[in-house]
């Protein structure tokens, strides 16, 4: 039997795609990158942007054909999904047939094997009633990369950001075991694993639920492992490897989370710090719980603390009601702070969600303008960073190849091309940058003699 899996989405979305991989393969199905052998098709959804939930009706089409040819293919509907979609990608359609046998909440993939051993429609019904707990973060995962790995530390949401389905589709915080953290890193690394993820919705309201493990591993002060504790103890592990972590939330990053990035060692000079906007009362009106300012005064305490670190913000343009003169707040937030990269996004309404009810009153071409806007300040604070670093040594960790054109990242996840001749894929290799562009740089290896020589 073989399977196909279509993955949507975030990395949290990727890393729960390995864990359906690894229910699967377990039940022997073998992957296939072939849609059209497989006896059953897995599609890992996103809801975030209507786009995402766009394609997924887009696949539901080709499916029906491939059902058509195949009466037997089964089909399932899995990953973040909304209790309306839920609803419609289950209802009959056309002449009777379903667009997926199965719509499965992911905390339920424990029970694949059961799901798929059903055969009638009045089994399906219990369906709504599986909600297993959140161990489903403890199965091992089938990884798909040999060196860079996701880990979730967490799950779910508890802040209810107006614009985000997160909170309905992955419901409340669940924090996953510091142990089963420790336990599963340790492993990745003895195989080999150079780069590690920790993950979550919100990484920095991490709390161990295990109480006892919190008390015996937090240098007997009795208090639970949070998430400064659990950064120290990965970079605790032995072995050659990096640490990254994302998503942070700008008003639960607080001085211990900057003291616990500033020891180094293995954590990476990197940070994702997600502003959305840089005017007040914007941020008011999607919940965000802090100011222009108090971000600002975060991000001086942390490159203080660190310098030289790599910042990068996601940003919504068009939030409903965000006037000219508030837009002009987060042009003026974007010259000020420099990223190095940032994620713009143009507001699209969410079912469901608070801002969903708000009169989505900017217009597309309004949105691209800002958007536009925003991009054209980015390229330069980005060239003008990254120019700093030409003539400079780095370490790069490559993860793709095209040809003899290879891609990674260095230890600030700025993209450098490198050329070679050898398979250097999943090695960390040492370059010499010597070409900046905004969003990528170039660099040639250096020579062995001169690793020698930087070792000494
Ligand atoms: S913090 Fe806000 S944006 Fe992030 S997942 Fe939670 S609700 Fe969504």
């Amino acid at each position: 039997m073989k399977y196909h899996i279509i993955t949507f989405g975030c990395q949290m979305n990727i890393s729960d795609a390995e864990r359906v991989s690894a229910i699967l393969e377990s039940m022997k199905y073998k992957k296939t990158p072939n849609v059209n052998e497989a006896d059953l098709i897995v599609i890992t959804m996103c809801s975030v942007r209507q786009s995402a939930v766009d394609r997924v009706h887009g696949l539901v089409q080709k499916i029906k054909k491939l059902k058509a040819k195949s009466p037997n293919l089964k089909t399932i509907l899995t990953g973040c999904i909304l209790k309306k979609d839920k609803k419609i990608f289950t209802m009959p359609t056309g002449r009777q047939v379903k667009d997926f046998d199965y719509v499965i909440d992911i905390r339920d993939i424990k029970k694949l094997p059961k799901i798929l051993a059903w055969s009638n429609s009045h089994d399906r019904r219990e369906l709504t009633t599986l909600k297993s707990p959140n161990d489903y973060l403890n199965i091992t995962p089938k990884y798909s990369s040999k060196f860079y790995a996701n880990v979730p530390i967490m799950t779910g949401c508890n802040n209810f950001c107006a614009y985000c389905v997160v909170p309905y589709t992955r419901e409340r915080e669940i924090s996953r075991p510091a142990e089963k953290i420790i336990s599963e890193i340790k492993s990745l690394i003895k195989n080999g694993y150079k780069e590690i993820w920790l993950l979550g919705q919100n990484v920095n309201s991490y709390k161990d639920p295990s109480t006892s493990f919190g008390a015996a591993q937090d240098k007997g002060s009795g208090q639970a492992i949070n998430f400064p504790t659990l950064l120290k103890m990965v970079n605790d592990i032995q072995g050659n490897f990096w640490i990254r972590f994302t998503s942070s939330h700008p008003k639960d990053f607080n001085d211990e989370v900057i003291n616990a990035l500033a020891i180094g060692g293995k954590i990476t000079p990197y940070l994702n710090l997600p502003v959305q906007a840089g005017d007040d009362k914007v941020l008011k009106d999607m919940n965000r719980h802090y100011t222009s300012k108090d971000y600002k005064n975060k991000i001086k305490k942390l490159r203080k603390k660190i310098p030289g670190i790599a910042i990068s913000t996601d940003i919504i343009v068009g939030f409903p009601g965000e006037t000219k003169k508030q837009f002009k707040n987060t042009v003026e937030l974007f010259r000020e702070v420099k990223f190095d990269m940032a994620y713009i996004n143009k507001y699209s309404a969410r079912d469901g969600t608070a801002a969903s009810k708000l009169k989505d009153n900017i217009s597309i071409f309004e949105k691209k303008r800002r958007e536009k806007v925003l991009t054209e300040i980015l390229k330069q604070t980005a060239l003008e960073k990254n120019k700093k670093l030409v003539g400079k040594k780095a370490i790069v960790l490559i993860n793709e190849n095209r040809g003899k054109n290879y891609f990674g990242k260095n230890e600030h996840y700025k993209t450098i091309k490198i050329k070679s001749d050898k398979n250097i894929l999943g090695k960390l290799v040492k370059v010499k940058i010597t070409e900046a562009q905004p969003f990528i740089l170039s660099g040639s290896i250096l020579p062995a003699r001169s690793e020698a020589e930087d070792k000494t």
